[in-house]
């Protein structure tokens, strides 16, 4: 049942289909572009493209693996290249320089630690939406916001940068993406600061082997080398394991942060943000709907903070949420805010008296101005594509 929904779910969304439902808010009906930007399988044949590294290694093996896979449009064939190399079981970090075409140097661990859920006296936190693949945009907006310079190194001191989550999925440059936010954490951690990947239902699908969203790029690479686009992101894979290690949801100062948001009906059964974390954790690993009960059934169905669209709109399946139970919500996790992202919108909007900020200006639409909200003593400031800023509660009272 719950699957039926989510399906029904994607069909109602605003970001790829449009609304069948007047929204509630106040904005107008094409707001956000339409157009579905599509990468036809003939532009194979013309389009030179790449994917990788894809680095397999575990802890206490001996030897290490990476994979990177090239398509050249003028020899008409795409390539398979694998690097083998000897690994002291006792290797804690990996180092290697990319090949072929990549240029980056990569540290990788062998394990993962589950990091907190709850962090205070945080100064500048900047709040990023669905990346979805669109590497060269996440990267522009991010040196534009000063987390990054133009070498890629953290200039963003003890600030903290939150990714809501759907870094996968549609777009072109999924790995790049992956590689650049895993490479930012750590160079976040040397300085201080804090890096924050959350988990969005994409990263899930991704898990759940639901491809229905994978850019034809992938898939035929895939299909080409005889292998599932999930296995590349297997506990026997680097990014696999990092991604398995990853929150869903977190507290900063007063603000909670997640992918789709916290419903009612979450927030009255009383589920801590550690137990959220721990059961889609705990799911990523076997990831099995069928088996799923309870409050692990609520937790990753659609009324749960991966899928939960409630926010925003009145849909069949989500009566649009009262301010009486956002503050229920927040009250129950002891903030006075939440962002979250999933809903492409033109802009970053504050609903609910500012109570709730949707932060996913989609990425792949180049028609709407990408923006990234930072939040900076208690002052909150839209940061656009163009280097321009304004402060988000400009026309109403914080
Ligand atoms: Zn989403």
């Amino acid at each position: 049942m719950n699957r039926i929904l989510i399906g029904i779910g994607f069909l109602l969304g605003f970001y790829s289909a449009g609304s069948q439902e007047k929204p509630v808010l106040n904005y107008s009906e094409g707001d956000l572009c339409t157009q579905v930007v599509v990468y036809p399988l003939d532009s194979l044949k013309t389009t030179f493209f790449y994917d990788g590294p894809h680095v397999y290694w575990q802890p206490g093996k001996k030897h290490a693996k990476v994979k990177y896979y090239s398509f050249s449009p003028i020899k008409k064939r795409s390539k398979k290249h694998v690097y083998k190399w000897e690994v002291k079981p006792t290797d804690t970090v990996l180092y290697f320089e990319g090949k072929e075409h990549d240029k980056n140097k990569y540290s990788f661990l062998a394990s993962f630690q589950n990091t907190p859920s709850e962090y205070t006296g945080v100064g500048k936190i900047l709040v990023i939406g669905d990346v979805h693949g669109e590497y060269d945009r996440l990267v522009n907006i991010l040196r534009i916001a000063g987390v990054v310079d133009s070498l890629h190194n953290w200039i963003f001191g003890k600030g903290h940068v939150v990714f809501t989550g759907d870094i996968v999925d549609r777009g072109e440059q999924v790995t790049e993406s992956l590689w650049f936010i895993y490479n930012l954490t750590q160079n976040a951690n040397l300085s201080g600061g804090k890096v924050h990947f959350l988990l969005g239902n994409h990263e899930i699908m991704l898990f759940e082997k639901d491809v229905r969203y994978l850019n034809v790029k992938y898939s035929y690479l895939a299909s080409k080398y005889n292998f599932s686009y999930r296995s590349q992101f297997s506990n026997k894979t680097v990014l696999g394991r990092w991604m398995r290690s990853l929150n869903s949801v977190i507290t900063i100062n007063d603000i909670l942060f997640v992918h789709a948001g916290i419903s009612a009906e979450v927030a009255k059964y009383n589920v801590s943000i550690d137990s959220i974390n721990w059961m889609v954790r705990k799911y990523l690993n076997r990831p099995n709907f069928a088996v799923l009960k309870g409050v692990e059934n609520l937790t990753l169905g659609v009324f749960g903070p991966l899928w939960y669209r409630g926010y925003l709109v009145k849909m069949p399946f989500y009566a649009h949420i009262t301010e009486e139970e956002v503050d229920l919500v927040l009250e129950k996790y002891g903030v006075n805010q939440i962002v979250f992202g999933h809903t492409g919108l033109k802009d970053v909007t504050p609903i609910f008296n500012n109570k709730l900020i949707n932060i996913d200006v989609p990425f792949k639409e180049h028609c709407i101005p990408l923006q990234v909200l930072l939040i900076e003593d208690k002052k909150y400031t839209v940061v656009f594509e163009d280097g321009s800023r304004k402060n988000l509660f400009q026309n109403s009272c914080q």
